[in-house]
C-alpha cells in the first residue's frame, strides 16, 4: 500500500527581516526528523525549488506594508488550510510599524533619493489585520522550542500548547533577581509575553519587549512604577515603542504616555 502523501509546508516572506524565518533552519538537530514529516513544498529561503498550493501548514513572517502584499496574503490564505503567524512583525507590524506614528511621506522623501519610485501604504500592519489566522507565535525572533512545538501540534492534531504568561513569571522559575526590585532597572517583563526565558533579567538587563504584550498586560501600573523610577513621559513612551509598537495594549500604554510628553 502506498504511503499516504505527507502534510504540504509553505513559508512565506512579507515586510521582515528574515530572522523568524532562520529560525526554522537552525533547527538543525530537529530538522531533518521535521523534513521527513512534511513535504516543503514553498520555502525560499531554504530552497529555490517552489510548488504551488494549496498547503496544509503555511508559516508567514513580516507585515503588511504595500498594496501588493495586502492582495497576496489573501492568495496565500486562499491556499492555506492552517495558517499560522511569526514573529513581531506578522503579529504585531514589527518595528516598521513605528511608521504608523509619524507621516510616512516626510521618511519617503529623507530616505529614498527617488521617493517617486516607492510604493508603499502609510501603515505596517499583522497579518491577523488582513486575514484570519490560525496561531500567532511571538517574539523578535521566534523561539525554536515554540516553533518546533506549533509544528508538532499541528502533526498531531492539537492545538500548540505555548504559554501565554510573563517574562516575571520566567524570571522566578529560574531564580534570576529581579533588575527592576534590586536595581531599579526599567524592564518591560511584566506585560511581555514569555518564550525566551527571560534572557535579559539574567544578564542583568530590563526586558524591553520583543515577544509583544502578554495575555492580560497590566501596561497602567507598569507605566506607574516606571514613573516611580523617574523615567520621564517621553521615554516611557518610547519604551513601548520597539517591535511590537503596534499591539494594541502597548500602543494604548505609548499613547497614554505620550499625552504627558512634551514631544510628539
Ligand atoms: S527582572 Fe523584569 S521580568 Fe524579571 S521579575 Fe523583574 S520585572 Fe519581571
Ligand atoms: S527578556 Fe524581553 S527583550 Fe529580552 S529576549 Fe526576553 S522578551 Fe525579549
Amino acid at each position: 500500500m502506498a504511503d499516504a502523501p505527507k502534510p504540504r509546508l509553505a513559508v512565506f516572506k512579507f515586510a521582515s527581516c528574515d530572522g523568524c524565518q532562520l529560525t526554522l533552519l537552525d533547527c538543525e538537530d530537529e530538522l531533518l526528523p521535521v523534513a521527513a514529516r512534511l513535504d516543503i513544498a514553498n520555502f525560499l529561503e531554504a530552497s529555490k525549488a517552489t510548488s504551488d498550493g494549496p498547503y496544509d501548514l503555511t508559516l508567514v513572517e513580516g507585515s503588511i506594508t504595500t498594496e501588493g502584499d495586502a492582495r497576496r496574503i489573501k492568495e496565500i490564505r486562499a491556499q492555506s488550510t492552517f495558517l499560522v503567524t511569526i514573529g513581531a512583525c506578522a503579529t504585531a507590524g514589527g518595528i516598521q510599524a513605528l511608521r504608523n506614528f509619524a507621516d510616512v511621506e516626510e521618511f519617503r522623501r529623507a530616505v529614498y533619493a527617488r521617493p517617486d519610485y516607492i510604493s508603499t501604504l502609510r501603515t505596517s500592519t499583522a497579518i491577523a489585520d488582513h486575514v484570519p489566522v490560525d496561531f500567532e507565535l511571538r517574539g523578535c525572533p521566534i523561539s525554536k522550542e515554540q516553533l518546533l512545538e506549533v509544528i508538532g501540534a499541528f502533526l498531531g492534531g492539537r492545538r500548540p500548547d505555548v504559554p501565554t504568561e510573563s517574562v516575571c513569571v520566567a524570571c522566578k522559575r529560574r531564580g534570576t533577581v529581579c533588575v527592576m526590585v534590586a536595581h531599579g532597572t526599567p524592564c518591560l517583563g511584566p506585560v511581555t509575553q514569555t518564550g525566551c526565558g527571560a534572557i535579559c533579567p539574567t544578564f542583568h538587563r530590563g526586558c524591553y519587549g520583543c515577544f509583544g504584550p502578554q495575555d492580560a498586560p497590566n501596561t497602567d501600573s507598569l507605566t506607574q512604577q516606571l514613573r516611580v523610577l523617574q523615567m520621564p513621559p517621553d521615554a516611557i513612551r518610547r519604551v513601548y515603542r520597539t517591535f511590537n509598537s503596534n499591539a494594541p495594549a502597548f500602543r494604548r500604554a505609548s499613547e497614554a504616555a505620550r499625552a504627558e510628553a512634551p514631544t510628539p
